[in-house]
């Protein structure tokens, strides 16, 4: 029996998620957790610093390597709120992550069950244990809210990422005065990630 459950580290995943939305970026969270320690929270980076490896994913694997000081993670748990792309299951397959979390399934590029099965590929040298559907509706919400605001120019919606789950500082609505048109190009690629 874990001390902290699932739910509640993909709570501040979630959190993590909804401030990435707020500064524009596509709505995605991850959260590392070490023997019940959390390591790292990140939100979704690509557009805030025009880096294309800027995954949520990505930003706790490395700030979890370097706490721990080693780049091995094998006793850590990734919480993310939509299914890794190929990128950051690489990454995590690297890191010899122990266990992955995610909210949702993303049909388009998720390479952990969807499109790819990186974390169980024979051929890799390393596999994950993997658990989905944790806060799914929640992360699935938030994704389609946020994409929504922007279907309207990111005006005039209250966008609040709810349904229960406390996510702090992470509710609120749009900035009205500037569409956040980094995310529009974001999504124009239909990629949620
Ligand atoms: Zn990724």
């Amino acid at each position: 029996m874990r001390a902290i459950s699932d739910e509640r580290w993909m709570d501040l995943a979630l959190a993590a998620a909804a401030r990435a939305g707020h500064a524009g970026d596509v709505p995605i969270g991850a959260v590392l957790v070490h023997e019940d320690e959390i390591l790292a929270v990140a939100g979704n980076r690509r557009e805030q610093d025009n880096d294309p490896t800027g995954h949520a994913e990505v930003l706790v694997l490395r700030e979890g390597g370097r706490k721990l000081g080693s780049w091995r993670l094998q006793d850590c748990t990734l919480y993310v709120t939509l299914e890794p792309c190929p990128m950051c299951m690489g990454a995590a397959v690297n890191a010899r992550v122990g266990r992955l979390v995610f909210a949702t399934r993303d049909p388009k590029a998720g390479a952990a069950v969807s499109c790819y099965q990186l974390g169980t590929d024979e051929q890799l040298n390393h596999r994950l244990v993997i658990t989905e559907g944790v806060r799914g509706r929640e992360a699935s919400a938030l994704l389609s809210r946020f994409f929504a605001s922007l279907r309207v120019g990111g005006r005039d919606i209250a966008w609040n990422p709810g349904d229960g789950a406390d996510l702090g500082t992470g509710t609120g609505v749009l900035p009205l005065d500037r569409p956040p048109l980094a995310a529009l190009h974001a999504s124009a690629d239909h990629r949620q990630e």
